[in-house]
């Protein structure tokens, strides 16, 4: 039998944490019936990078493709959940030894997982993905980049330079997954970003469950 699906997505909610200078999260009642409307109905506002969300190329390439143009099979499929040392950053020299191939998404679970969803308050020091390592994945075309805070690129470091490394080699990135509960290893990944026209990235739900080896029979 599969393996349960583990959500890695974040909760939406008013007040958690988001990118500095972005819109916070509100979620207010628009109709509400407990203010005697017939329904209840939520209004939604907050950025498009809020929580658990793809990015586009269209988010840092002038023309370039949105969200409703990403192919599904970009973000559905067999993923890696590549364990990440360094403390600080993503690094070439780090992700060289585990020889990443031509059309993997590769899915990044660093320190960030276990100590940056606990608080709402945003963590200038997560780990990101160096602009250097996101070239070498880039040279290596892989499909689709995960990382488990809210940007691949840094607070202070080589924000729009791995932005652009990624999304201008076509490569779909998920940003804000929470892989506390995930052991690194093949998995199976579902990501479906609502569908926004022309959005240079949307939120999304996020799952993954264990999968075999290939040619291991799975019990
Ligand atoms: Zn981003």
């Amino acid at each position: 039998m599969a393996s349960p699906w583990i959500d890695v997505s974040v909760g939406l909610r008013t007040g958690m944490v988001s990118w500095p200078g972005d819109p916070p999260a509100r979620i207010s009642h628009a109709k509400d019936m407990e203010r005697g409307d017939p329904c209840t109905v939520s209004l939604l506002e907050m950025g498009a990078h809020t929580g658990t969300h793809m990015d586009a190329p269209a988010h840092f390439v002038r023309g370039g493709i949105g969200i409703d143009g990403m192919p599904p099979e970009a973000a559905i499929g067999l993923a890696r959940v590549i364990p990440i040392r360094d403390r600080k950053s993503i690094k070439a020299d780090e992700l060289r030894r585990h020889r990443i191939r031509r059309g993997e998404r590769i899915l990044f679970k660093t320190y960030n997982s276990d100590h940056c969803w606990d608080t709402d308050s945003f963590f200038e020091g997560f780990v990101y993905l160096s602009a250097k390592a996101a070239q070498y994945l880039a040279e290596r075309q892989v499909r689709l980049v995960g990382v488990d805070y809210l940007s691949v690129g840094g607070f202070r470091a080589d924000g729009l330079e791995t932005h652009q490394a990624l999304l201008k080699a076509g490569i779909w990135v998920i940003e804000g997954l929470n892989l506390k509960r995930v052991r690194p290893g093949r998995v199976q990944l579902v990501c479906l970003p609502l569908k926004i026209a022309g959005g240079d990235g949307a939120p999304a739900r996020a799952l993954v469950r264990p999968a075999g080896r290939p040619g291991r029979k799975k019990r």
